[in-house]
């Protein structure tokens, strides 16, 4: 008789979507693998959402790509071709375009889904192969307002600042656009466990969406007025003498301009731009000042605004004159969220950085970086242009585009424009794991392995750096992203920089980020292979890292001080990484937080006669971003199978649509069709739309590029339009 087989080994690893990275184990069956419970990982305690539980579908889809496509010349259709074509046609187009326009006439762009990795050779494949310094990505429209605030309050971006396992213990949290309830519903657990521990849970949301219905105040402001809600609230603080003078004078630079500004907008006032009355603002004042400790956490509400970097500052001034901050379990922190949409931020994939968080324009950050890739730091090119200026400078001054794990054709505001920006270009590539939108229009599609057949780490929004493990071997036919950068650096003379093992890219990312802001020197894959991920900073043992200070405590590791603040351990031992930060000094110069001088604005596209509702746009729970993956899983597609319109009943009625029937959403960029989603749950002067989809719903065909003029982030959550019944054409 035969021994039982023995039960397959499972791998643990992480989901391939959004910023929690829910840990989870795959097991292997065959040539698939399925998700099996994993609840040693703290972050989410084995609990998954149906995108995560239902990723594995699009490893074995029919739909994924499994050969490289080229675009015929004579018949114009993608065809199949061999990968030393693809590659061969691919790097010819990028030669092309450089060799007629000039190095600035390729870009390059990226995702917040791609790994540290692929983030780190992206950004060193577009400064020192091609030499353009016309690279960004889709991070750009997901966290940028949130980056640059923090970095100007606290001179140091990390999301969060803190673990998620600090929010339940905290007394009150301000959620602020953020419906994490659909966007990560594992996170949701942390507000429960807040409220079960006597805590307050305040929402702002236009919509009384999923989690809204948990807080114990929700406030529904119209879209893009949050920052004058945030300077009312700020002004109730100060009226009732509920400032933290002693913080504010020991840890903070600024107030009193800070203070002028918020004391300039009168709850009245705010109430009539907000739309929130003064009683239930001064409800919200009083529980965030009543709670021992508090915590302001902002996502995409507040952040996708054309005032979004001044928007989320407004929330951190609040954190700041409360005390709120800087100290443990209190705080701010931004809810990011792509996969990677921290570690994407951080190691060169955006237009004005360089790996390790460093700065393009800060000559010694270029001699580092420049050093540990063997190049010339004047050979480095400077900063090019943000995510939608570069979209929209397609076919013009930038005429050849490589494309890696975005697309744009559904996920970019004004998303009309910007496919026939696209379908201008001489020359496009994209690399992806289905044909979408976007690779449609390429003249050479390179399909890529999926997050289970590859190795590499991400960073969660917390700053805690994961290793994601490959379970299973790609598909004949198909190359790691690594593979096509190496490949496409050899056909253009530089084989030797661009290694395929994620492990020896990690190597040289840490030795780019060291001493950087994002330094993560002291991380190894072995001690992601023991740990429950590694928070950064973390720098080589024995050498305190720059900036921010924190402790290194958390589960199972020492309690540490460095120097300079960041738990730099000295002899030798290595550094326990830093899940709390800036308990003793920010990051600035000064160590001091800085309040900026804030003050309401409108939206860059104010309602009128003819464009007369708000427009508001997010996620749902079934589906994730562009849709690329989630749309091509049955599972999801039933839950979620296409775009809808949500309206007042009241809006409903003037426009004469039912609960159903189709409705047509118009604003200055385009118009939108989709069935009427008829409901109270909304402001009656506001329409919200999710953005999955392409075709005639798609939302971003109505979106505004109006962008922000710190953080570059387009307007993707205000714009102005008139809705139709779509006959009256
Ligand atoms: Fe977790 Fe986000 Fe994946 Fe859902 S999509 S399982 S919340 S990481």
């Amino acid at each position: 008789s035969h021994a039982p087989a023995p039960a397959p080994a499972s791998v643990p690893t992480h989901c391939p979507y959004c910023a929690l990275q829910c840990g989870m184990n795959l097991r292997r069956s065959g040539q698939t693998v399925e998700v099996v419970d994993r609840d040693d990982f703290p972050v989410n305690r084995g609990a998954l959402c149906g995108k995560g539980r239902t990723a594995p579908a699009v490893l074995s889809s029919r739909v994924r790509l499994t050969g490289p496509l080229v675009r015929h010349p004579a018949t114009g259709r993608l065809e199949p071709a061999a990968w030393e074509e693809a590659l061969r046609a691919t790097a010819d187009g990028l030669r092309r375009a450089r060799a007629r326009h000039g190095a600035d006439a390729v870009g390059v762009f990226g995702g917040g889904g791609l790994t540290n990795e692929k983030a780190y050779a992206l950004g060193k494949f577009a400064r020192v192969v091609l030499g353009t310094s016309q690279i960004d990505y889709n991070g750009r429209f997901c966290m940028s307002s949130a980056a640059a605030a923090h970095g100007r309050a606290f001179g140091l971006d990390r999301g969060l600042p803190f673990p998620l396992e600090d929010v339940p213990h905290t007394g009150c949290v301000l959620l602020v656009g953020s419906n994490l309830a659909e966007t990560m519903p594992p996170a949701l657990r942390y507000l429960t466990e807040l409220k079960d521990n006597g805590g307050t849970l305040i929402v702002v949301d236009p919509r009384r969406t999923k989690t809204a219905e948990q807080a114990d105040l929700h406030l529904a402001p119209r879209p893009g007025t949050d920052l004058a809600l945030a300077l009312g609230l700020l002004h109730l603080v100060v009226a009732q003498g509920r400032t933290d003078e002693e913080f504010i004078r020991e840890r903070t630079t600024g107030w009193e301009d800070a203070r002028a500004a918020a004391m300039a907008h009168w709850p009245e006032l705010v109430e009539r731009i907000t739309g929130v009355g003064v009683p239930q603002l001064r409800a919200a004042a009083a529980a965030f000042c009543d709670a021992p400790n508090a915590m302001v956490l902002t996502a995409r509400g507040p952040e996708q605004q054309s005032k979004g970097t001044d928007t989320v500052g407004a929330w951190i001034n609040l954190a700041l004159a409360t005390g709120n901050a800087g100290r443990p379990l209190a705080g701010y922190g931004c809810l990011t969220g792509q996969g990677n949409g921290q570690g994407g931020r951080e190691h060169g994939q955006k237009a004005d950085q360089l790996p390790g968080y460093r700065r393009l324009d800060d000559p010694l950050a270029r001699a580092h970086v420049a050093g540990v890739w063997g190049v010339d730091p004047d050979s480095l090119p400077g900063p090019g242009r943000s995510a939608y200026e570069l979209l929209d400078a397609l076919g013009r001054d930038v005429r050849a585009l490589l494309l890696m794990g975005s697309n744009p054709v559904v996920s970019a505001p004004r998303a009309g424009h910007v496919e026939g920006r696209l379908r201008s270009l001489d020359f496009l590539a994209v690399a992806d794991v289905v044909l979408s939108e976007t690779a449609e229009l390429a003249d050479v599609v390179l399909p890529v392995a999926q997050w289970a057949e590859e190795t590499g780490t991400t960073t969660n929004l917390e700053g805690r750096v994961l290793l994601r493990r490959r379970a299973l071997a790609p598909p004949p036919g198909v190359r790691s992203d690594l593979e096509v950068l190496h490949g496409l650096a050899g056909l253009l003379g530089y084989g030797k920089g661009f290694p395929t093992d994620p492990e020896e890219v990690f190597g040289e990312l840490r030795r780019a980020s060291s001493g950087g802001p994002a330094d993560y020197a002291g991380i190894s894959y072995r001690r992601l292979e023991e740990e429950q991920g590694v928070f950064w900073p973390c720098p080589e043992p024995g050498r305190a890292g720059q900036g921010a200070s924190g402790t290194g405590g958390t589960e199972g590791t020492e309690e540490t001080e460095g120097a300079s603040g960041t738990g730099g351990t000295g002899c030798g031992e290595p550094h326990p990484g830093t899940p709390r930060l800036f308990l003793d000094r920010f990051a600035t110069p000064d160590g001091r937080a800085r309040f900026v001088t804030v003050v309401h604005r409108e939206a860059a596209e104010p309602t009128d006669a003819e464009y007369p509702v708000v427009l508001t746009t997010g996620r749902v729970v079934a589906q994730y971003q562009s849709g690329a993956q989630t749309r091509r899983v049955d599972e999801l597609n039933e839950a979620a199978p296409g775009p809808f319109v949500q309206l007042h009943p009241q809006l409903a009625a003037r426009v004469g649509v039912a609960e159903g029937e189709a409705v047509a959403v118009v604003s200055r960029r385009g118009r939108a069709v989709a069935p009427a989603r008829v409901s109270e749950a909304i402001r009656p002067d506001t329409v919200f739309m999710p953005f999955h989809w392409p075709g005639a719903g798609r939302a971003n065909t109505l979106t505004n590029p109006a962008l922000d003029p710190t953080s570059r982030m387009p307007e993707f959550k205000v714009c102005a339009v008139r809705l139709e019944r779509p006959e009256h054409r």
